[in-house]
């Protein structure tokens, strides 16, 4: 008898080709709500896309309908759930200090431990894997040629990392100095291109999330020198982030996203923070 999966008009799993699609989260939801905006509840935040003024209101962060399944979902959910937690800790730690409108940052390399090995990587291929996997015609698609598959192998069929694909991450200094508390977090950023280095020069994709930035080299020859050998976290269980005033670039474009969407965001929370304000909802309760 014919599986009546294939038999169907629904779409099919990219991965397992088996299984009906569901509606995938492009970042993960835990990502999405952690972003701080007032009473920590269920507002609602804004996406922009600051190149071309497109922007949408959004509860939970963009989701795609036609890329994965329910259990191959499940399977980038491991990874998503310990880089959460990897970078929430990581941003307790200390990186500079803020007294009233001024910030004092310290440069340099912090170290950190992971428990298991590469399951930070998968993750960060998981969430370009899945950019890549949107129509070619959505604003935040990236086209990442042959390295959409080999990500593929990585997260769904337990590839060994190559050698020439491999994770660094770099505190988002944009974040620490323009917003209140370091330890929240105020936005997140899909992911970009481009080519990156001093002396050498690879194609790396990056994204924030989570109060960092996460660079991933793009399957390239050659040991990229622009993070030291040290923070590229392949095989490693010793890490190390890095904290370089070249961050405060890398998103500055948020301030500008901020001010075309101020007046949305306060329409949109009004009747939430009305509640707050009146007592009838309290900042940990859900409603
Ligand atoms: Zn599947």
């Amino acid at each position: 008898m014919a599986n009546p999966n294939k038999d169907s008009s629904l779409p099919l799993c990219r991965v397992c080709r088996e299984k009906p699609t569901i509606r995938a989260h492009l970042l993960p939801e835990s990502f999405v709500r952690e972003v701080f905006h007032g009473p920590k509840n269920d507002e609602k935040h804004m996406i922009v896309h600051p190149d071309t003024g497109l922007k949408f209101s959004s509860n939970t962060g963009r989701f795609e309908k036609d890329i994965l399944c329910a259990d191959c979902d499940n399977v980038l959910g491991t990874y998503e759930d310990f880089a959460f937690r990897l970078l929430k800790r990581l941003r307790t730690v200390e990186v500079g200090k803020k007294v009233g409108t001024r910030t004092d940052v310290s440069v340099g390399t912090y170290r950190f431990r992971v428990d298991v090995v590469d399951e930070f990587i998968r993750f960060a291929c998981g969430i370009l894997w899945k950019y890549s996997s949107t129509p070619s015609k959505a604003a935040d698609h990236i086209d990442i040629g042959e390295c959409r598959a080999i990500f593929e192998d990585i997260c769904w069929r337990g590839a060994p990392i190559r050698r020439w694909v491999d994770v660094f991450i770099e505190r988002d200094l944009f974040a620490f100095a323009a917003f209140p508390d370091p330890q929240q977090v105020y936005y997140y950023c899909s992911p970009s291109l481009g080519r990156r280095g001093y002396k050498t020069s690879h194609d790396l994709a990056w994204f924030s999330v989570g109060g960092f930035i996460i660079y991933v080299k793009l399957n390239q020859p050659g040991v990229s020198d622009y993070a030291l050998k040290k923070c590229w976290m392949r095989g490693r269980t010793d890490c190390h982030f890095i904290v370089a005033m070249r961050s405060l670039e890398v998103n500055n474009s948020i301030h500008e996203s901020i001010g075309m969407t101020r007046e949305d965001l306060a329409r949109l929370n009004k009747s939430l923070h009305a509640k707050f304000q009146s007592g009838e909802l309290s900042p940990t309760r859900r409603v």
